[in-house]
């Protein structure tokens, strides 16, 4: 197998923090799918970790801030739900918060959150692939596809929207922009959600994401967003802290925010893996099985993610 891929653009998924949350939104609601999905997730990082020799999964507890009543109130309504139980901590450790950050109204724990060291998988990855010279680092010509393979799978992030095959895909994207921060003060051991998240990397260091724009003429940081995100932090932090790097990248969306997997309707060499949106890090692996059940067994991807659900009537 080889791997195509253009050097000079810029992928989500070497800015994404990776974080798997199992609770999102403002209502607090169990991501799709999500009792499948982790399993999935832990058991393919660990295989790739072996093959990378990498650390690429590390378990971290999520606290969030409740800001009032409200939030209080929507939170306890869901401890009380039995589907949740085993993913809401109701009085979770605050380990570090307290000491670098400002007193919330209340805090509230998510169990089972990660996160993963995307950038580090594509790039221990990029180097065993381009080791063993299985990696054509260039874009591929739409125009001009090999045609010395069985099979072409598409996985071009939000760059899709460019590929004339899956031009019935109603893809969109979203641009997101994160900063990297120091402290002098030891960082936090835990992700932490406040107005955004903070997620350690190292000892004194963590991001700080993300922004969310849907309109947008490139892909490169701008003063507004890091200007936004300094605010944030400046609104939690007690403590001074420099920001060392503003990255931006662009989210895979599509409309009805599901992955899409599946064959082309009339070209049955041309498949697609996209739409992995805001949640890759948890969604891929499962999203890769089913992928590889269709390549080697025939068998369909859920309706709900299948490229047939938009290609009726497409050619
Ligand atoms: C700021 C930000 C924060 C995020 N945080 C998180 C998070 O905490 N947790 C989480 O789960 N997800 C997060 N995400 C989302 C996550 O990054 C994506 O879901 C995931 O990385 C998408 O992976 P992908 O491989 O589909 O796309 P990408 O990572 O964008 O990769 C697409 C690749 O295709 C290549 N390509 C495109 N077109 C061509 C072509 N014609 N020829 C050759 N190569 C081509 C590109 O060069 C690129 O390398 C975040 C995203 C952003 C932007």
């Amino acid at each position: 197998m080889h791997y195509q891929d253009a050097p000079e653009q810029t992928a989500a998924s070497s800015v994404a923090a990776g974080i798997v949350n199992p609770i999102t939104g403002r209502r607090f609601v169990k991501s799709w799918r999500i009792d499948e999905l982790l399993p999935e997730a832990r058991a393919l990082y660990g295989e790739l970790a072996s093959l990378l020799g990498v650390k690429l999964w590390h378990d971290l507890p999520l606290v969030r801030t409740l800001f009032n009543r409200g939030d209080e109130n929507d939170w306890l309504a869901r401890s009380a739900d039995a589907g949740y139980a085993t993913y809401l901590d109701d009085h979770p450790p605050l380990g570090r918060i307290p000491d670098i950050t400002q007193p919330a109204f209340a805090y509230a724990g998510v169990r089972h959150s990660a996160r993963v060291d995307v950038s580090l998988l594509v790039s221990t990855f990029r180097d065993l692939i381009a080791a063993e010279n299985r990696l054509i680092a260039r874009a591929v010509d739409y125009a001009r596809l090999p045609q010395d393979y069985d099979r072409i799978i598409f996985c071009e992030g939000w760059r899709s929207r460019f590929n004339p095959y899956f031009a019935f895909l109603p893809s969109g994207g979203n641009k997101g922009e994160v900063l990297y921060v120091t402290t002098e003060q030891a960082t936090l051991d835990r992700l932490f959600k406040h107005r955004v998240f903070l997620v350690p990397q190292a000892e004194h260091e963590y991001w700080v994401g993300a922004t969310s724009q849907n309109n947008f003429t490139d892909d490169t940081p701008t003063p507004t967003a890091r200007q936004y995100l300094t605010d944030r932090l400046r609104e939690v932090l007690t403590v001074p802290f420099t920001v060392t790097d503003h990255r931006s990248a662009i989210r895979p969306t599509v409309r009805d925010r599901r992955m899409v997997i599946g064959r082309h309707p009339d070209q049955p060499r041309l498949y697609i893996f996209n739409g992995l949106g805001t949640k890759g890090a948890s969604l891929a692996p499962l999203g890769s099985r089913w992928l590889l059940d269709l390549l080697e067994h025939g068998q369909d991807p859920p309706p709900e993610v299948d490229v047939r659900r938009w290609s009726a009537g497409a050619g």
